[in-house]
């Protein structure tokens, strides 16, 4: 597999020239499988240029299919879709997976950025594209699925007032797991989500706050820096992605935090995990 991020900022778009390195786009991860598939993981508005770049090749003719991940419908994470070019385009198919008791319930929750009170689009029906909505159930005994010869595991994290989906996708023996959006209670990740992280090649990890701001913040939901070491460290990662950064957070600060990050993992014992601060346009081969 291959990740591509498109936007790495959370809760609203940081666009600005203290953001120029790491970008200002929230929340998108191209991921391509070995046989070239797209999955798309969370449509923030780092869609949008992704979007730009696929309308080059099969998805400006109608030929494109994807599939699409969402960890929950905060904006960061969906508000890229209605500007995603390739779905004005006819003929193009998206199945998008998401949060919900039911795959009627989630629908209703996207289609409700469409309203004409916030989008002059009314519907998703108006789109072009043909568009499925799959609600997965991140509570499920076993919350397995295959897609396009990758298998899909999800489980629910806390986040504040709601809950966040986190994906593992594992193909030919190799694996990655998006976390983002994760407020853990005190006593850290609960054990189906610890199983969810365990040995993972790749972990994308919420990196929202520095200690100190994730405890003036505790009731947003979001991870701390070292909410995600601890992660990584005890699911025996080998590589921990910082992702999702606080919108004020200008590039000298996420500098300073991955340098912060990489002398947490050594305490904690995991001087083997390798550490990247997630940017727009990094590319990483899982
Ligand atoms: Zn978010």
């Amino acid at each position: 597999m291959e990740a591509t991020f498109w936007g790495v900022r959370g809760s609203v778009p940081a666009p600005g020239p203290e953001t120029i390195r790491y970008g200002g786009n929230t929340s998108c991860v191209e991921l391509r499988t070995r046989a070239g598939t797209l999955l798309m993981i969370d449509v923030g508005t780092g869609a949008i240029p992704l979007g730009r770049k696929l309308l080059a090749d099969s998805f400006g003719k109608g030929g494109g299919e994807a599939l699409i991940f969402l960890s929950h419908a905060h904006w960061d994470h969906i508000q890229g879709f209605p500007f995603f070019a390739p779905v004005f385009v006819p003929g193009n198919k998206f199945i998008v997976h998401g949060p919900g008791r039911s795959s009627s319930m989630l629908e209703g929750i996207l289609e409700g950025q469409m309203n004409p009170h916030f989008s002059p689009l009314y519907t998703m029906r108006n789109l072009g594209a043909s568009i499925e909505v799959v609600a997965v159930d991140g509570m499920a005994k076993d919350p397995s699925f295959e897609c396009a010869g990758v298998r899909v595991k999800a489980r629910l994290n806390p986040h504040g007032a709601t809950q966040a989906l986190a994906y593992r996708f594992e193909e030919e023996g190799r694996s990655l797991v998006y976390a983002s959006d994760a407020g853990y209670p005190a006593g850290g990740p609960s054990a189906d989500v610890r199983a969810l992280y365990h040995g993972a090649d790749v972990l994308i990890h919420d990196c929202t706050y520095s200690p100190e701001d994730r405890a003036l913040r505790m009731a947003r939901g979001f991870s701390s820096i070292a909410d995600a070491a601890q992660a990584a460290v005890e699911g025996e990662v080998k590589k921990l992605v910082m992702f999702h950064y606080d919108q004020d957070y200008s590039d000298d600060v996420v500098d300073a935090l991955g340098e912060r990050t990489r002398r947490l993992l050594d305490e904690l014992g995991g001087s083997k995990i390798e550490l990247v601060a997630a940017r727009e346009g990094l590319t990483l081969t899982v």
